[in-house]
């Protein structure tokens, strides 16, 4: 079978990061979470106090950092100028400062490139905001999945939980909703659904029953 690319978009807690993860597992196919990496930057801009207003300094920032994603047993190890930034990337505090940094059109000029090289000999599947639209316009297969915001608040919750952070479920839906409004309203390069994108609705549905569907699509491209 071809080795495709395989562009997976859609809002916070929609089943994206995992559902790419185990698509590009089953397929043995390079995962790559843009999301990690807007995560890195405004981590290390957190660290530099910068005001998220300061676009000059979040592209110096972007352009400089060294981001490395590299595939660990419990899934992808995220380095930030050599340093491993897998868990502080999470953290409530960078989850609600990212969506300013990656509104910033200097910032996403600098991941693009990286982003378009990590895709170019295929066989990767990509997750993030803009990945059919922006970043691989050419994508073989496109998906956009979504899930109420109920349900999606609900899955992060639980995700933080067990990760040890204790925040209010009304507070992340809120949050959701906020980092919704940011992406899809940015001008540059904005949450949407391509118009080939192959939309599902993750709500009523196990991550195996997203998994199945994602391979049917693929099995019909390859
Ligand atoms: O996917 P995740 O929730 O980790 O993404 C964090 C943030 O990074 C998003 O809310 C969005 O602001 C930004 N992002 C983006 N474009 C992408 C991936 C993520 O703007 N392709």
């Amino acid at each position: 079978m071809k080795r495709l690319t395989i562009a997976i978009d859609g809002p916070a807690g929609a089943g994206k990061s995992t559902v790419a993860k185990t698509v590009a597992s089953l397929l043995n196919y390079i995962y790559i979470d843009t999301g990690a990496m807007y995560r890195a930057i405004a981590w290390e801009a957190r660290k530099k106090n910068l005001d998220s207003r300061d676009e000059t300094a979040l592209t110096a920032v972007a352009r400089t950092i060294q981001i490395e994603l590299k595939n660990g047993g419990e899934g992808l190890i995220i380095f930030a100028n050599g340093q491993d930034v897998t868990q502080p990337i999470r953290s409530p505090e960078v989850t609600a400062f990212v969506a300013s940094v990656a509104k910033v059109p200097g910032v996403r000029k600098a991941l693009l490139g990286l982003q378009r090289q990590m895709a170019v000999s295929g066989g990767v599947v990509m997750d993030g905001r803009d990945i059919g639209t922006t970043v691989l316009p050419r994508a073989d297969v496109k998906i956009f999945l979504t899930a109420t915001v109920e349900e999606r608040a609900s899955r992060r919750h639980k995700e933080l939980l067990t990760k040890g952070y204790s925040v209010e479920l009304a507070t992340l839906k809120q949050e959701i909703e906020e980092r919704d409004r940011l992406d899809s309203e940015r001008d540059c390069a904005p949450l949407i659904q391509a118009t080939d994108a192959i939309l599902v609705d993750t709500s009523d549905l196990t991550i195996e029953q997203v998994v199945q569907d994602i391979l049917t699509i693929c099995r019909r491209k390859g």
